[in-house]
């Protein structure tokens, strides 16, 4: 082939970022992912198709040894994921949905279920708190309807983390299906897919692979999505035919697909690799985590969370007291300094929320920190 198509970028031209985003995605991505971006490729010939495919091996051996999980990628954000693998996982006029719910995402997936005329039931918690075991467990045994059960992980609503291990082993116990939204953590916290029998698993590219916005994927179980064909609702979001056209096409997409952000993604994926897989960053991000929460301590602040159930992902603080307070001051400030935070979302507690991942260190956490102390103006 000719030498023209690799001639590669030098990565010092390439602009440094006006801030760090300290979100939980978009996030602040490596000089090398945002490269990735600067040629316009090819979607239908080989090379591009191989891409896909390594991509799809690389995503399910992020979390299974096995060869149970096939991955589907699908254009759009997050939610759009969500909405196509709930659409195709519910068959059309039999069982019910259950929903487990403690914030912003729980709720979005009874939402999307409504919208979609899937049979939906919830179990709440409050945001702060997670799931009572015992209360899933009679749900359950005395509901026969319920035919799947849904969580999110990483509520990042307030950063809590959910405990996937003990409700799978519960939903399990009783055969349901399991599908987990780990839009926030997958990549970031290690997910043994096969150990916790997780049917469907949900993330997307601009999380904590540390990649660029423009796609989610779906780790389904082969034999359960071979059983969903004519189940989705939409024809955009048919992950059984997107997987059809994916496998028979040997990494084809249906309609157009988000070739920059594939392209991004496939190096957020090398580095991935090169820092040590997910269990090396799962520790950067901890480190990170661990310094903000000392450090905001320190300058008086209080978790929501409770320590046990915080995710190292993203931590919501109290907003001080003080009458001067205000969120857009402070988020002015902040940003000035170089650093871009998160609005609270957590209902009847006034909060901001600050993330720890993507390509973000604790020594960023240290400038961070001095330039909250700095800010401070109530
Ligand atoms: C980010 C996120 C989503 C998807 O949100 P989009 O805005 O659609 O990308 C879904 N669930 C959780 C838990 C998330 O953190």
């Amino acid at each position: 082939m000719c030498d023209r198509l690799y001639e590669t970028i030098d990565i010092d031209t390439i602009p440094n970022n006006p801030y760090l985003l300290l979100t939980p995605g978009p996030l602040s991505t490596t000089k090398a992912v945002r490269a990735a971006m600067l040629k316009d490729w090819c979607t239908w010939d080989n090379e591009y198709n191989e891409m896909i495919q390594a991509v799809r091996a690389e995503v399910v051996a992020l979390g299974s040894r096995s060869d149970a999980y096939t991955a589907v990628l699908m254009q759009g954000s997050g939610t759009f994921s969500v909405e196509a693998a709930l659409g195709t996982l519910m068959p059309r006029n039999e069982g019910t949905l259950l929903v487990l719910a403690n914030g912003a995402y729980g709720e979005r997936m009874a939402s999307i279920a409504q919208y979609a005329g899937i049979s939906c039931v919830t179990q709440r918690a409050l945001e702060t708190q997670t799931f009572d075991g015992e209360a899933l467990e009679t749900r359950l045994k005395t509901d026969a309807s319920i035919t799947a059960v849904a969580v999110v992980h990483c509520e990042t609503t307030t950063g809590i983390l959910n405990p996937i291990e003990e409700i799978g082993k519960i939903v399990k116990k009783y055969n349901k299906l399991f599908l987990v939204d780990a839009m926030s953590s997958f990549g970031g916290i290690p997910i043994d897919l096969d150990a916790l029998e997780i049917d469907v698993l949900i993330s997307s590219a601009n999380k904590c692979i540390q990649g660029v916005p423009g796609f989610g994927f779906m780790l389904f179980k082969k034999d359960v999505l071979a059983r969903c064909k004519g189940n989705a609702r939409s024809l955009s979001l048919d992950v059984y035919d997107q997987w059809d056209v994916m496998e028979k096409g040997h990494g084809k997409w249906r309609f157009t697909s988000p070739t920059h952000v594939v392209h991004a993604f496939s190096e957020a994926l090398v580095e991935l690799r090169l820092e040590g897989g997910v269990e090396k960053r799962n520790a950067r991000y901890r480190a990170n985590q661990l310094l903000l929460v000392e450090g905001m301590e320190a300058l008086g602040f209080t978790c929501v969370v409770e320590k046990s159930l915080q995710s190292p992902i993203i931590t919501s603080f109290y907003s001080p007291e003080s009458q001067s307070y205000d969120f857009a001051e402070f988020y002015k400030r902040l940003k000035c300094a170089g650093f871009v935070i998160y609005p609270g979302k957590v209902s009847n507690i006034d909060s901001f929320r600050i993330g720890t991942i993507g390509d973000v260190f604790p020594e960023d956490i240290v400038c961070l920190l001095h330039a909250i102390d700095e800010a401070k103006f109530w």
